[in-house]
C-alpha cells in the first residue's frame, strides 16, 4: 500500500469522513471523473489521487440525498432558479447542509 497519508483537518470537516476516511459523497459516481461508487475521485490528466472528492461529485450527492430548501425540490430533482436548472448540476448552498445532515 502506498496511499499518501491524509492531510490533517480539523474535526468540523474529518466529521464527514468517518472511521474509513470516506466523504458520504464516494455513496455516488463521480460525474466529473467517473470514479465508481465507494470509488476515490482521480484527476484523470495525472492519475493522481487528492485526499477530497470532486465538488461535482459531492453536487451529484446533495441532489440524489437531499431536499434544497432554497428551491423546494425533493431528492433526485435539479435545483433550479427561475424555472431553469442550476449550470454544470451544482446544488445551492443549503441543499449541502441538508444533505450534510442526513449523513451525519
Ligand atoms: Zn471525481
Ligand atoms: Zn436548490
Amino acid at each position: 500500500m502506498n496511499r499518501p497519508a491524509p492531510a490533517r483537518m480539523p474535526d468540523s470537516i474529518r466529521r464527514f469522513m468517518g472511521t474509513t476516511a470516506a466523504h458520504p459523497a464516494r455513496g455516488v459516481v463521480c460525474p466529473w471523473c467517473r470514479a465508481g461508487v465507494q470509488q476515490p475521485c482521480v484527476i484523470p490528466s495525472s492519475g493522481k489521487r487528492p485526499v477530497q472528492v470532486h465538488q461535482q461529485r459531492i453536487a451529484a450527492w446533495a441532489q440524489l440525498t437531499a431536499c434544497c430548501t432554497t428551491c423546494q425540490v425533493t431528492p433526485e430533482v435539479p435545483c433550479h432558479e427561475d424555472g431553469r436548472a442550476l449550470k454544470d448540476g451544482s446544488v445551492h448552498a443549503a441543499r449541502y447542509a441538508e444533505a450534510d445532515r442526513s449523513a451525519a
